[in-house]
């Protein structure tokens, strides 16, 4: 099968014929038919990480195809299931996080395309455990991001808490923020985008429904934004890959309010103990979602309130849409297409 493969940290990705793997008992065998591409990826590609992924690996974790062969063992999925590869691949099912439905914070996961491998193969494992079916009612291509994007910012959402009529704020408005945008409206909420001065994705904020976007100096959107909400937002999902944006995010949340920190800068952020005592404030990192959190996900996308702003393009334009994402120049989300 054609497959794009980490060989090497920081070398582009090589395109070549890998094996298509066999599946274990547990396991579905998945033909590709679409993958979204995420940043997370890039961090496997570059190994950011202090976990790095064994090389040779094949990255990616917003896969759709369609099932393909079946493991002894499965029971859930049958042959021409069109499924998805999220990054939760597979947990233990057994430990604290497991039984109480907290299986993304299980120490003994495994992640798609990072400890195993993913989506920009033609081929690809998954257990059927964790495997979810994508509704027939919603496009492959659309329900693509939302095996990464959505269910990670509809999570956010949840942990933060916001109550319908209440005010949220998306800070960063790119492959997950444009998502965001869809699901605190379809949640009920009042929403602000918070983007870099003047950039572009303040009109694809727009476009996404956002109530306001504020798109001025990035040290001045806290003050900006308890100005135009009644003494601040009630929550933050922050999807931005740097870190000043997180200090602002603290400065416009109201008493009470939460921030929810989503995005992967690598530095540290400053937080005032005087402030968050004073002000009750809450700081909740919040990583992907369990598979009920995904059959959420996918049934709010069924009646076409969610719709992401997609650029198809083939898995031989891999290295271009990384260099594409450094850059920031991507609009939405870009999804690799295999089918002809
Ligand atoms: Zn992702
Ligand atoms: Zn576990």
């Amino acid at each position: 099968m054609k497959a794009a493969v980490v060989t090497e940290f920081h070398k582009p990705l090589e395109i070549k014929q890998m094996p298509i793997p066999t599946p274990g008992p547990e396991d579905v065998l998945v033909k590709m038919m679409v993958t979204g591409v995420c940043h997370t990826d890039l961090h496997a590609v570059h190994g950011d990480w202090p976990v790095k992924p064994q090389l040779p690996r094949i990255p990616g974790h917003e896969g759709i195809g369609e099932v393909v062969a079946l493991g002894n063992n499965v029971k859930n999925l049958k042959l021409g299931d069109i499924v998805g590869i999220p990054w939760l691949h597979t947990a233990c099912g057994y430990c604290e996080y497991c039984i109480t439905g907290r299986e993304t914070l299980c120490e003994s996961q495994q992640n798609s395309g990072y400890s195993v491998d993913g989506s920009f193969g033609e081929y690809a494992l998954m257990d059927a455990r964790y495997t979810i079916v994508v509704p027939s009612e919603v496009d492959p291509i659309v329900a693509a991001p939302l095996f990464c994007a959505g269910v990670t910012t509809y999570k956010a959402l949840k942990v933060s808490g916001v109550k319908p009529g209440e005010w949220v704020s998306i800070v960063g408005v790119g492959g997950l923020g444009h998502v965001a945008i869809q699901y605190a409206k379809a949640m009920g909420m009042k929403v602000i985008g918070v983007v870099p001065p003047n950039d572009p994705s303040g009109k694809l904020a727009k476009e996404c429904g956002a109530d306001l976007v504020y798109d001025g100096p990035g040290d001045q959107a806290g003050e900006w934004i308890k100005e135009r909400t009644q003494g601040g937002v009630q929550g933050v999902i922050v999807t931005a890959v740097a870190k000043a944006p997180f200090s602002q995010a603290l400065k416009s949340i109201k008493r009470g309010g939460k921030v929810v920190p989503v995005g992967l800068p690598p530095e540290s952020m400053e937080i005032s103990i005087f402030d968050t005592v004073l002000n009750g404030h809450e700081i909740a990192g919040s990583i992907v979602g369990t598979r009920k959190d995904l059959i959420e996900t996918l049934d709010f996308a069924r009646n076409g309130q969610i719709k992401p702003v997609i650029t198809v393009k083939k898995l031989e334009e891999i290295n271009e849409i990384f260099d594409d994402m450094l850059a920031g120049k991507i609009n939405g989300r870009v999804v690799i297409d295999y089918r002809d």
